[in-house]
């Protein structure tokens, strides 16, 4: 990417924020986006992942105070079009300017960052801190000279059966995130080829042009930047040394896992630069809703719907659990609304910890009832017209006078 590109694009409108918003805005909106448009939730979809390139490259230079500062400094100078003159102006822009190039931490999609994102390499996502690196200066597409840093945590969501959260689940979860190009080792050119140094600028990336008393350099417009041209493109990545990798992890759930529980997979984020370890991968367990049951805590909830006749008269009933049912006797008077407590019976979790299941009777008022029923009900009725079910509001009432 050329400078010249770099000030074409218009990063605050690809993140849809204003030149003024605040970083918070920024990351609030490149995180919606990313999210939107991560190549895992829109597998094959190749306008998503363009997208989602497009506001990484975004939130790469405007995450970044200094980066952003440069890129605001550069479109008032030249504005956002190409208004001529040379790209003096560029801080960093002599060559071995390699300080532009800029961390861009995968966590921070996803609010997991692992720190501060620190000045990034070409391993994953930080293809874009070469893009940037290049454009100032710096050459080749390896990845930078920092050592030690370690991965970024990575989050991603699954979705699972409320059965599967109470008893657990071995899932298989794919993951797919930019990382360099395996099939050209992120240089770009087809295997076999290798990019060769670029003849305008010698492989410095910048050419020298005068303009009246002053010398400015600007990036090379043969090579945009890189020090070198690639006739036969790498055929995986197109030449951008950067491709999508995918990889097949098994995830355990473990039984009893709640709906937005995270769960933690050691060393299986993005990997860590210069030796250093590797960040963790938090998987976000969704768990849906169940049609009959429910669940507070360890315990198991159902809502049992229950004839007036059955709790006036007293009866047992048969209640399902989650593998199987279970007999309940209901007491002859039992309100409408009563919970009644089956032990045992609810989440037992990996920690011994078991929950009972929670049973509400509930009474269920027909909403038709046919002639023989209907005689019955009036012939109770009669029988308890005496019998005031409501004596407080009675009193209430004749003490207003009713
Ligand atoms: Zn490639
Ligand atoms: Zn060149």
């Amino acid at each position: 990417m050329s400078a010249r590109e770099w000030l074409d694009k218009d990063f605050y409108r690809e993140l849809g924020v204003s030149s003024d918003a605040s970083t918070d805005e920024i990351k609030k909106a490149y995180r919606k986006l990313a999210r939107e448009n991560h190549p895992d939730a829109n597998p094959g979809n190749a306008e998503a992942e363009k997208k989602f390139k497009a506001v990484s490259e975004a939130y790469g230079v405007l995450s970044d105070p200094d980066k952003r500062k440069e890129y605001d400094e550069a479109r008032a100078l030249f504005g956002s079009g190409r208004t001529g003159g040379g790209f003096g102006g560029f801080p960093g822009g002599g060559p071995g300017g390699a300080g532009g190039a800029g961390g861009f931490d995968l966590g921070d999609i996803f609010g997991q960052g692992a720190g501060p994102g620190g000045p990034g390499g070409a391993g994953g996502f930080g293809g874009l801190g070469d893009m940037l690196g290049n454009l100032f200066g710096r050459r080749g597409g390896a990845a930078g000279a920092q050592r030690g840093q370690r991965g970024s945590d990575v989050e991603t969501d699954v979705r699972i059966d409320f059965a599967e959260a109470v008893k657990g689940a071995t899932l298989p979860l794919r993951l797919s995130s930019p990382a360099t190009c395996g099939t050209c080792g992120g240089n770009g050119a087809r295997p076999g080829t290798s990019p060769r140094t670029c003849p305008t600028c010698a492989g410095a990336g910048l050419v020298n042009r005068n303009q009246g008393a002053f010398a400015f350099s600007e990036p090379c417009p043969d090579c945009r930047g890189s020090g070198h041209q690639i006739d036969d493109p790498c055929p995986e990545c197109a030449g951008e040394g950067v491709s999508t990798r995918t990889r097949t992890l098994t995830v355990r759930i473990p039984p009893g896992v709640d709906d937005g529980q995270k769960i933690r997979l050691a060393g299986q984020g993005e990997p860590g630069k210069g030796g250093a370890a590797a960040g963790d991968l938090f998987v976000r367990v969704h768990v849906r809703a169940d049609e009959v049951f429910g669940r507070s805590g360890n315990d198991l909830t159902i809502t049992l719907p229950v004839e007036f006749t059955e709790l006036a008269l007293g009866t047992t009933l048969t209640v399902p659990t989650l593998d199987s049912k279970v007999s309940v006797r209901v007491p002859a008077g039992t309100a409408s609304g009563r919970v009644l407590r089956v032990r045992g019976k609810g989440i037992a979790k990996r920690d011994g910890s078991q929950g009972d299941l929670l049973v509400t009777l509930q009474v269920v008022v027909p909403s038709k009832v046919d002639d023989e029923a209907k005689a019955a009900l009036e012939k109770y009725a009669d029988a308890v017209a005496k019998h005031d079910p409501r004596p407080e509001i009675t009193a209430l009432l004749r003490d207003r006078g009713e």
